[in-house]
């Protein structure tokens, strides 16, 4: 689908790439200049560093600008950061607090139509339009991801179905009554929808929808998979965070090779998350954003902790913004168990290439004896539970092989009853630490 020719709006995607980094540079020194004017955080790290917001004269100039972290927002919370009056803030919002206590952002009007600008220019690169019906299943209220997607939807022209998360048969319903098109949600919720529905005898391929838009989380290839297999959908990667805006920071298009970045409002910058360093595109790293345009509380480098790295050859889509890889990791949820780091995306991509698990799973740490142990809590299907012991102790032995092959660890497997390990209806809680401190 052109979406240049067929919509204005989504023209800054195809800016040419001297004409978009002319755009970033004004909008970078006027946000730096912002920021230092009227956020005493920013003023002071700024003079600590030696650095004025006259010195960025060109875009690797950004490299002189201190970071900023997640604790800067708590420790300056709730509106430390702000950096206009009170009388201009049109909206609060909260991050979920899956790491803590929550950090609170605040947005004017201006910033709120970056947001739904962003939003409607992602949710078209998945080919959804004015004519669809788009069911918003993220939770509403302080999280980001139920009114970010509300917003964007509305600017699209699409109709929107608020139907926040919760009441799951009631959500299945609504899809099949409305004739919903299109659905915004993590994907371990929409997982736990395809199930509902089968539960209540409704297969979700029978029903109109085509497009699913999932984030909030980390998830896998092989979820991917089980969710278009599902839902007959084409699956759609979404990435964002409060601090930076909320969802819509990037998003894939058709091509599903690595999320297109909007650059044009948030600078993406990729480093050793260890000294620091600026990488080189194409190499793996923490990503660190700037946001140019958002002026209630704008964030100069601010260390986002997941791992990507920047794509930056030409997408086939004809989009010039440069993509983001599939965030690999958070490094939040990393744990080190028997002096070994690991992420439990790793785990999840690694039991998902066993054909006949789903990905309803929970890894549970535990010290036996004073020393640290994984279990896998895998569910699977009534028929295979039924199975024979020799059948399920293969599919054990399979999956343990899967797992240790990628994080190089043997962990003990449980396969547990369908419908036994809890659904979550936000971001899925996959890791119990029960470890002795
Ligand atoms: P919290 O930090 O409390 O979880 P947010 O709700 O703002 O607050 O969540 C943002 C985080 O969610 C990101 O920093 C990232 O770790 C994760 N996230 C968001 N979208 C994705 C995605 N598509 N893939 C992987 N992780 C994601
Ligand atoms: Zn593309």
């Amino acid at each position: 689908m052109n979406v240049q020719n067929s919509d204005p709006c989504c023209a800054s995607d195809f800016m040419p790439q001297d004409e978009l980094r002319k755009v970033q540079l004004t909008r970078l020194q006027k946000i730096v200049r912002h920021a230092y004017d009227n956020v005493e955080f920013f003023r002071n790290r700024m003079n600590e560093n030696g650095v004025k917001p006259e010195d960025i004269k060109t875009l690797e100039d950004i490299q002189k600008l201190p970071f900023s972290k997640k604790i800067d927002l708590r420790d300056t919370y709730p509106f430390g950061l702000c950096a206009v009056p009170m009388s201009e803030v049109v909206r609060l919002h909260a991050s979920s607090g899956t790491t803590g206590k929550p950090i609170v952002v605040a947005y004017t009007q201006d910033d709120l139509d970056v947001w739904a600008e962003v939003m409607k220019r992602g949710l078209a690169g998945c080919g959804l339009t004015r004519n669809d019906i788009v069911q918003v299943a993220y939770g509403y209220g302080l999280f980001t991801g139920g009114l970010g997607a509300h917003c964007g939807c509305e600017a699209l022209g699409a109709t929107v179905v608020p139907a926040s998360v919760g009441n799951t048969q009631r959500q299945v319903m609504l899809m099949r009554d409305f004739g919903v098109n299109g659905i915004c949600c993590t994907p371990s919720y929409f997982l736990h929808l395809i199930e509902q529905a089968k539960l209540s005898g409704i297969d979700m391929r029978d029903l109109p929808i085509r497009v699913g838009v999932f984030g909030a989380e980390p998830w896998s290839q092989g979820m991917r998979e089980q969710l278009e297999k599902g839902a007959g959908i084409e699956a759609f990667d979404i990435y964002g965070l409060s601090e930076i805006i909320g969802p819509g920071v990037a998003i894939e298009c058709t091509e599903h090779e690595g999320m297109h970045i909007f650059e044009d409002h948030f600078y993406p910058e990729i480093i050793d998350p260890d000294t620091g360093k600026v990488l080189p595109d194409g190499e793996f790293g923490e990503l660190v954003l700037t946001t140019l345009s958002k002026y209630a509380m704008p964030m100069i480098r601010y260390r986002t902790r997941d791992l990507t790295r920047i794509i930056a050859e030409p997408c086939k889509c004809g989009r010039t913004i440069r993509r983001i890889d599939r965030i690999s990791a958070r490094s939040d949820d990393m744990f080190i168990i028997r002096g070994v780091n690991v992420f439990p995306s790793q785990i999840e991509s690694a039991l998902l290439t066993v054909p006949g698990v789903s990905a309803n799973y929970l890894i549970i740490l535990t010290t036996e004896n004073g020393m640290d142990n994984i279990e896998l809590n895998v569910e699977i299907s009534p028929e295979v539970f039924s199975d024979q012991v020799k059948v399920l102790e293969d599919l054990q032995r399979k999956i343990v092989k899967a797992v240790e092959s990628v994080i190089g660890l043997r962990i003990r497997i449980k396969l547990v009853a369908p419908q036994t390990i809890a659904r979550s209806e936000g971001k899925a809680k996959r890791v119990l630490d029960q470890r002795q401190k």
